[in-house]
């Protein structure tokens, strides 16, 4: 017999725990379902961001860079410190820490909300009926008045490099190496690459970066992608562009990686491969035939711009359907669909969605890249100011990189902003809140910003919009 519910969300990650405990503030009765399961076989909430992505990666961004500038840049601040060792098992131990602390977060979330979480899988069938078969092999089947798909995604493997996940590892093997690998190849300098790369870089492993386009970071404005190919090759991030995987050969503990560039066929030999060429849609045992919901040719549950699936009352949100793999989208939808569900108004703005590459320096950005611009014939103006002219950057001994703003030639409206430098995924938060409010160069040019900040650089980009900067040359 079926049990009655207003709500069942399949997924607990960023997009589906959002979503199950808004539904429930709109006063719904909620399950949420979700089947990860963490090492030791235990189930856990908050999906691949909190147990596997966003939080754990962090946690050792924020660690290894500690180390690295304990080890390169006290110095210069006149501290002196003995000698200064890695203890990679209490680090490790520390990034666990987090991820529980943040995981059982979401189930004190869910119990004071109303939430009923059941670790397990869910599945679509007719009718809006889902079947819940548990980790613990029981079965349930639900009447969902509504029904959220947030089943997120998972690493897209290579055919030629299979993973072995001791060798060839993806990235949730790759924040919990108990090692530093002596060698390490990445394969794929997109934002999780060059995360993880940076990590393990700062510690101590030679890292070669191999990329199969010819231009780096593609998808960010190309001035600061330069500006991060400089910095990245300062650290020692070996970073081959034109490099395509083409397959691997394991023997006595080394893994040899061939690739082809543009002098031909090339073998590397390293200690360990970590494969972060993407991540697709993942849609296992989700659907019944008779669900009545399709899949694209890419993998992804097609939705229309309100995330509806095409059959009634059922919605699908977050890495499992278009738009960018970005933990703050997923919540952004799972919150759009909760109220949508209750009658209430709901949007989601995807032309105004921040990006961030955690790595030292951060980079971020919203809006469109001057690339962009151009190819849609849209004139701009541009205005840049660097790092290198901010006090409190120079306080900070973190004077590389810049700020950008992009504006409208016509009605100076903001059109992108891009940031290297330190804190750049704190600073982007006040240029995302200018383009939502479709604020003008000028509106940021009138805004005070408190001295010395880092913030400050946005203040001068803008005034350098219209060649007005005060702190830097005009150009
Ligand atoms: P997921 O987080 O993948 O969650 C889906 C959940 O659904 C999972 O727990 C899964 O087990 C469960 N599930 C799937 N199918 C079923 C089923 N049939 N029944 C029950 N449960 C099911 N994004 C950022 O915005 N910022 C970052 O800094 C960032 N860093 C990252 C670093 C790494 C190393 C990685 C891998 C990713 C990172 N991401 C980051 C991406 C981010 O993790 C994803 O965009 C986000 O997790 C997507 O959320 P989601 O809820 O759609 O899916
Ligand atoms: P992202 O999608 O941001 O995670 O980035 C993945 C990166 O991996 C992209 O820049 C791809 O061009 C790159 N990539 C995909 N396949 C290969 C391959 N076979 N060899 C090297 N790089 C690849």
């Amino acid at each position: 017999m079926a049990e009655n519910i207003d709500v069942v969300v399949i997924g607990a990650g960023p997009a589906g725990y959002p979503a199950a405990i808004r539904a429930a503030q709109n006063g719904l009765s909620v399950v949420c379902v979700d089947s990860w399961k963490n090492r030791d076989g235990a189930g856990a909430l908050g999906g691949t961001c909190l147990n596997a992505g966003c939080i754990p990666s962090k946690a050792l961004l924020e660690s290894t860079e500690l180390l690295h500038r304990a080890q390169g840049e006290f110095a210069a601040h006149g501290i002196k410190l003995g000698s200064i060792a890695l203890d990679l098992a209490v680090m490790q131990k520390r990034r666990a820490s987090i991820v529980r602390n943040m995981t059982g977060g979401i189930g004190s979330l869910f119990k004071a909300a109303g939430v009923t979480a059941i670790f397990g899988h869910g599945k679509l069938l007719a009718d809006r009926h889902v079947q819940v078969t548990g980790h613990d092999g029981s079965r349930r089947e639900f009447a969902a008045g509504n029904v959220v798909l947030a089943s997120g995604s998972i690493p897209t493997e290579l055919p030629a490099l299979p993973f072995d996940h001791e060798r060839i590892v993806d990235s949730w093997d790759a924040l919990e190496f108990t090692a530093v690998p002596g060698k390490l190849c990445v394969v794929g300098a997109g934002v999780i690459g060059l995360e993880l790369g940076s990590v393990w870089r700062r510690l101590g492993a030679e890292v070669v970066v191999l990329e199969a386009l010819d231009r780096f970071l593609a998808i960010a404005d190309q001035q600061l992608a330069t500006e991060a190919a400089r910095q990245f090759k300062k650290q020692g991030l070996d970073i081959r562009l034109g490099a395509r995987v083409t397959g691997a050969t394991s023997a006595d503990g080394k893994v040899s990686v061939s690739y082809t560039d543009k002098s031909g066929a090339q073998t590397l030999s390293v200690d360990k491969v970590i494969v972060a060429v993407g991540r697709r849609p993942y849609t296992a045992d989700l659907l019944a035939p008779d669900s009545g919901v399709r899949i694209d040719e890419r993998g992804f549950i097609q939705v229309d711009a309100q995330c509806r699936t095409g059959v009634e009352r059922v919605w699908a949100v977050g890495d499992c359907v278009r738009g960018p793999m970005l933990a703050h989208k997923g919540k952004e939808e799972g919150v759009a669909v909760a109220d949508q569900i209750a009658g209430r108004y709901a949007h989601v703005n995807y032309d105004v969605i921040p990006s961030v590459i955690y790595t030292a320096p951060e980079i971020a950005w919203v809006g469109r890249t001057e690339e962009q611009l151009k190819s849609a014939g849209i004139a701009y103006k541009s205005g840049v100011f660097p790092f290198a002219a901010s006090g409190r950057a120079r306080a900070m001994e973190a004077a590389a990189g810049f700020t950008k703003i992009l504006a409208a030639s016509d009605t100076d409206t903001i059109l992108g902003v891009h940031i290297i430098g330190p804190m750049a995924g704190e600073l982007i938060a006040e240029a995302t809140l200018a383009m939502e409010f479709q604020a003008s160069a000028e509106d940021l040019q009138r805004t005070i910003h408190a001295h010395p900040t880092l913030a400050e650089g946005l203040h001068e980009a803008a005034l350098a919009v219209d060649k007005r900067a005060i702190d830097s040359i005009n150009r």
